[in-house]
């Protein structure tokens, strides 16, 4: 069974911009303004000979905010699909509750998911990353998606079992 990767976390923080770079197409929505990939979107990619399914989430109508925007259904159903859930994080703005929310709501679930923290460019991976130890995840990874930066090595720890 090819292993199947949900990417959640809140709206902005950089999901469409991983999906694309992982799935090296430009089909996903990559805006400016937060909330525009209306829909879930499925892609492939390939970490050494290992392939994998990858979802993308949105879903947002940005009427939301924190938790709401963090538990829409989009996101629920991703994670149910999902053998993997990457929560993704924003490494400049720190914990927000959204971020907080999907963590309890995955442990809950028992649903084996991975810390990405986003957006490390220019602010330092140590500093990006001491923010969220506090929440006693294994699997952290500091990544700068759109500079293309700790993915290939992310993608490897995360599959390594597969
Ligand atoms: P989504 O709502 O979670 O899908 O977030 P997007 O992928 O649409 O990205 C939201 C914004 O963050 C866009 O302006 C991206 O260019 C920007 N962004 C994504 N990754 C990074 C990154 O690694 N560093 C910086 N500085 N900006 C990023
Ligand atoms: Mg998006």
């Amino acid at each position: 069974m090819v292993p199947v990767v949900a990417l959640v976390g809140r709206p902005n923080v950089g999901k469409s911009t991983l999906f694309n770079q992982l799935t090296r197409t430009r089909d996903a929505l990559v805006a400016n303004l937060s909330g525009l990939t209306r829909d879930r979107q499925y892609g492939d990619g390939k970490v050494g000979a290992v392939p994998y399914i990858v979802i993308d989430t949105g879903g947002i109508s940005g009427d939301e905010s924190g938790i709401d925007a963090a538990m829409a259904g989009q996101s629920q159903t991703a994670i149910e699909e999902a053998d993997i859930v990457l929560l993704m994080v924003d490494g400049r703005a720190g914990i927000q509750a959204g971020d907080e929310a999907l963590v309890s709501y995955l442990r809950r679930k028992s649903k084996p998911f991975h810390l990405v923290i986003n957006k490390i460019d220019g602010v330092g991976e140590e500093a990006a990353l001491s923010d969220f130890y506090g929440f006693g995840i294994d699997g952290m990874h500091a990544i700068a998606a759109s500079h293309n930066r700790g993915i290939s090595s992310m993608m490897q720890s995360v599959l390594s079992d597969y």
